[in-house]
């Protein structure tokens, strides 16, 4: 993984502390004193352990006016003092003596951590000389923006610091506790970071329930490339938590599926979700696939048995909201609502695979329509159906009271303004489907709406393929009430 690598020590007299808890430090990052002191604060009401007073971003700062009253007792928190130089990823542009001198007053002070570069450590300690409080724990730092150090170089003797920057290492910062990291960074808010990458402290302790994870802890997670937006890691931790399941579900932003699953292959790592655009790939990564997953190539959900042995399934095929595509139609129980009509589905990925193999299931009539047309044809002659091109299903209406789903990312957020259909043409149309759930209501549902068509929400597949989903990663019965209130209220 080519990222930027932090890594820190810590100095023996922390060390003393056999496997300590995991600490969540707040970066304070304000630019006045006095905002600063309101953040040590802020960090200490959402429950932070420590907060970190990044002196290189105070404008004006001034040791001896600044620094008793930032440290003044009582503290809300125990603090970690920084004051970082340009060269190091800082804001600091000086010589390294008054910065020393700060960092020494800061000591003095009572300060319970002070970082120091490692590039200038020994040089620090010579101008310490031993005089360092036995309260104060040295922290000594180290930014690689080139590379990942290796496993042999990251070997020591003292608690490290060790997290992986940007969007890449994400999990570096949750996965912290269950490998022994001494310390993770939790920002106050969205733009508070003081390093790229960094989670807000209220996720790390509510989301991903970081005091709860440990060396046995299970890691489980979704897939995919963008994986940011996912609202899936509120849905699965929550439900993790809501039945004691010792396991934590985090984003895991892949490139490439195939080395991925071969450099995450603990058994520790027991479960994914597969997203866009890995889904297609995750069968032939998988040992053995389940026959369906397998029919139509496409595979959401891997387990890793205890074996070893990977195995997948699509529980977007079993969990489609199918039922709810006729429920206003008059039904005669011998027989599918869907028999007999005509099931328009735009894409053909992963999602498009599974919406046209659960209709053909049904007895509906299939027509695919997609971007890459050749894509539309390999589908449709999978199932028996005609295919189109994205063009030609504008003018598409052979007959009134059709079904339409669409499978595409279009309309997805950010890009909220598109949409897969005019609303011309969606006027032949009776039920109008979108598996795009953020936002909850497309541009595509909404104009479906307004020319008097029944619509039909991505969330409820996105609620039913998780309950798929969680049944396979826990092999418990999925939460049914509570998940379905998550994805209501907090997604
Ligand atoms: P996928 O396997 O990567 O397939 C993506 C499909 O979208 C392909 O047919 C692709 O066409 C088409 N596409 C992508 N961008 C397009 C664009 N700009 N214009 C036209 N066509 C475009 O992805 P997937 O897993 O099927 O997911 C597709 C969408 O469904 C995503 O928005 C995903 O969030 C959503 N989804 C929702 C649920 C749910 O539970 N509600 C479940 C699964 C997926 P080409 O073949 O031409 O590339």
């Amino acid at each position: 993984m080519a990222t930027a690598m932090s890594v820190s020590a810590v100095t023996p007299a922390a060390a003393a502390v056999a496997r300590p808890r995991t600490l969540v430090c707040v970066p304070a990052t304000a630019r006045a004193p006095r905002e600063m002191a309101a953040e040590l604060a802020a960090a200490a009401a959402i429950g932070a352990d420590v907060a970190e007073l990044r002196l290189d971003r105070l404008s004006g700062f001034a040791p001896r006016r600044d620094l008793p009253f930032l440290l003044a007792e009582p503290r809300p928190l125990p603090a970690l003092v920084t004051y970082r130089p340009k060269w190091e990823g800082g804001e600091y542009d000086g010589e390294d003596e008054p910065r020393f001198e700060a960092l020494m007053l800061a000591m003095e002070l009572g300060a319970e951590y002070v970082d120091i570069e490692l590039k200038v450590a020994d040089k620090f300690m010579k101008l310490l000389s031993g005089k360092k409080p036995e309260s104060c724990k040295l922290i000594v730092s180290s930014h690689n923006y080139e590379n990942t150090p290796s496993a042999e170089e990251l070997e020591h003797q003292v608690p490290i610091i060790g997290l992986v920057m940007n969007d890449r290492g994400f999990i570096s910062r949750v996965l912290c506790p269950k490998y022994g990291g001494y310390l993770t960074f939790g920002t106050l808010g969205k733009g508070k970071e003081s390093a790229p990458g960094q989670p807000t402290a209220a996720d790390l302790i509510n989301l991903y329930n970081i005091r709860a994870i440990g060396p046995d802890t299970k890691v489980f997670g979704i897939i995919g490339k963008p994986v940011g937006h996912s609202k899936s890691p509120i849905l699965h931790n929550e439900a993790f938590r809501s039945v004691g399941f010792n396991a934590v579900y985090v984003p895991f932003l892949v490139d490439d599926l195939s080395k991925f699953l071969s450099t995450y292959s603990s058994p520790d790592f027991a479960g994914f979700s597969c997203t866009i655009p890995h889904k297609e790939a995750a069968v032939r990564c998988c040992d053995e696939v389940d026959p369906v997953a397998g029919d139509i190539g496409a595979v959401n959900t891997i387990i890793r048995r205890p074996d070893g042995k990977l195995v997948g399934y699509n529980t977007d095929i079993f969990n489609c909201p199918l039922d709810l595509f006729t429920a206003s139609q008059p039904t005669d129980p011998t027989t599918s609502p869907l028999a007999g009509r005509l099931f328009v589905v735009i894409g053909a990925g992963g999602a498009g695979k599974a919406l046209a193999y659960g209709a053909k299931e049904k007895g509906a009539r299939v027509v695919i329509a997609n971007r890459t047309f050749e894509r539309a044809e390999d589908l449709a002659n999978l199932i028996g159906g005609p295919a189109l091109t994205l063009e030609e299903l504008e003018n598409y209406h052979p007959e009134e009271g059709m079904i339409l789903a669409n499978t595409t990312a279009i309309g997805m957020h950010p890009n909220v303004n598109e949409t897969p259909l005019s609303k011309q043409a969606l006027k032949s149309y009776a039920v109008v489907f979108d598996a795009v759930y953020t936002p909850k209501e497309t541009r595509l549902l909404r104009e479906a709406a307004e020319r008097g068509a029944t619509v039909v929400s991505g969330l409820e597949m996105f609620i039913r393929q998780a309950m798929g989903q969680f049944e396979h990663f826990t092999g418990m019965p999925a939460p049914d009430r509570l998940m379905r209130d998550i994805v209501l209220t907090k997604t």
